[in-house]
């Protein structure tokens, strides 16, 4: 069979599917920013001024001094409330209307009033007639291509980066067969294609700084789809105090730069979703935790969702969009402390009994129990049925280990030494680390127990001074980082130029 072509530079599903992170930075830049700009108004919905409904929804706009919209339903209302107040209109001198300057419908000065538009921070784009897919099928990367490009960032987590390939590459097929339906107008017990794909979320477990948000990132980046982060202990039920479930989605829509369309193929990651585990000792209504995954369910399905647009609240002065989440993937990532030993529980239990019970002890040292948890086991850490069945795709990532954290260290195209190396090459000098040395990071990154977030913080700590104290001198020529350095037993090497 013959391969799939490599990524496209500029992206490969998402070619067509959106340009992400430079377009949200772009649509936080403009935000608040009003200009007068023809092609923007072409692009965007005009948002009536007082009920803060799109064109699409509101209809047509009638445009006032000031660039400000009003839809014809609000401007009745204004009609309707000065008739009811008795008011004659042919007797009212309105030049003699002062201090409400907005009445004054003297618009012979006009370049002197105030813009009156909506920021462009909660303006959507206009949706495009749509005629089919916006990709080709070709433009999907295989997922051997997928998981080619992760292996350059992501170190280890094999069986995780392949499963996400897998994944990733399966569910933007789904979406290529839906948009043809829609173009279609085909309904699903149409004809010979009564098969339709299910929609597949991810779960994604795995220890503190394995790597599970940095995949995700990776992932969006070279899919160049937009991406959400969210941490989901931030999210209440609504009407509590936190950020609404429909905030993930605002989020999305801000880094797609407003677009619907764009946003409806990109990428959610819901992290710490562990913290929304059912509390088990609660008198008091679970707002953060059961409630939240219950919330979620409609979401993570696909549903069409009321957001508001450029804010994490609803209230009265948000203009809101409708989004689809139909085609939005979805992943969810937690650390899930303790669930390692549910695990544990219930292989050794299964194991006592019959056959296996002199393997009872087999799971004590295992590294990677993670690797057999199931269904049951997540419910029993209080996760809810529904909501996992939601997300049926089940990843783990594995602790890191000395050898894996040294190839971190070393070897993705952004390394942190590599930046350190660079950063000194600018002075001309050359800079190594040691083998051994590089080990004592691995090993004092395990015991700080937080992955390889540890790495930066111990480098730092230690680079300080050799970063300080090199410039000083012209003549160094190249520096050397030995163990014994680290462990504050010597020094580094030095060597001079010539
Ligand atoms: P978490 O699993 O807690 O979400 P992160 O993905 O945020 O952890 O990891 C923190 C940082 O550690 C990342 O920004 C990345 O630089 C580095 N990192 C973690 N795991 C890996 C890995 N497997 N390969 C390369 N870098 C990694």
């Amino acid at each position: 069979m013959e391969e799939k072509d490599e990524l496209r530079e500029t992206g490969g599903e998402g070619g067509n599917a959106g340009r992400t992170n430079g377009d949200a930075g772009r649509a936080a830049g403009d935000a608040g920013q009003t200009n007068g700009n023809e092609t923007d108004d072409q692009e965007y919905e005009k948002i009536c001024y007082m009920c803060r409904r799109p064109e699409s929804r509101a209809g047509k706009m009638i445009v006032m001094p000031g660039n400000m919209c009003l839809c014809h339903d609000c401007m009745q209302k204004a009609f309707n409330s000065v008739m009811g107040s008795g008011m004659d209109l042919s007797k009212v001198d309105l030049s003699q209307i002062s201090g409400m300057p907005y009445m004054n419908m003297n618009f012979s000065n006009t370049e002197d009033m105030p813009e009156m538009r909506i920021s462009k921070k909660q303006q959507v784009k206009k949706k495009k007639e749509k005629k089919g897919p916006d990709f080709e099928l070709k433009d999907i990367p295989a997922p051997h291509v997928i998981k080619r490009r992760l292996d350059e960032y992501v170190v280890g987590q094999d069986q995780a980066k392949k499963a996400i390939s897998v994944a990733v590459y399966n569910h933007y097929k789904r979406v290529y067969a839906e948009s043809l339906k829609a173009a279609k107008g085909q309904n699903q017990q149409d004809g010979d294609d009564d098969v339709s794909i299910e929609k597949s979320n991810i779960l994604m477990v795995g220890p503190t700084g394995s790597g599970k948000t940095y995949l995700v990132k990776m992932l969006a980046k070279l899919l160049d789809v937009p991406l959400a982060i969210a941490d989901a202990t931030s999210l209440t039920e609504a009407g509590y105090i936190g950020d609404d479930i429909e905030s993930v989605v605002s989020k999305l829509l801000a880094a797609a730069g407003n677009d619907v369309e764009k946003a409806e193929h990109g990428i959610i990651f819901i992290d710490e979703i562990d913290k929304i585990a059912k509390k088990k000792e609660t008198n008091t209504r679970d707002v953060s935790g059961e409630s939240v995954q219950q919330e979620l369910l409609k979401l993570l399905e696909g549903s069409k969702v009321e957001v508001p647009v450029g804010s994490n609240q609803k209230n009265a002065l948000t203009p809101m969009t409708t989004v689809n989440t139909d085609n939005i993937l979805f992943i969810c990532g937690g650390a899930f402390p303790d669930l390692e030993n549910i695990i544990r529980e219930r292989l050794t239990k299964t194991t006592s009994m019959g056959f296996g019970a002199d393997l009872k002890d087999k799971y004590g040292q295992n590294a990677n129990l993670l690797s057999h948890v199931t269904n049951a086991d997540l419910r029993a850490f209080g996760m809810i049925p529904e909501f996992l069945g939601r997300l049926p795709m089940v990843v783990t990532l594995e602790k890191l280990t000395v050898d894996l954290l040294v190839k971190i260290l070393k070897e993705p195209k952004n390394a942190i030494l590599k930046q350190y190396i660079k950063l000194l090459a600018m002075d001309e000098v050359k800079l190594v680390f040691e083998d051994e040395a590089l080990e004592w990071i691995a090993g004092e990154a395990i015991k700080r127990e937080t992955g390889a977030r540890a790495l930066r913080a111990i480098l730092e700590e230690y680079m300080l001074d050799i970063m300080y104290e090199i410039p000083k001198d012209p003549n160094i020529g190249a520096v050397v980082i030995t163990r014994p350095y680290l462990e504050r037993s010597g020094g580094p090497l030095i060597q001079m130029r010539g």
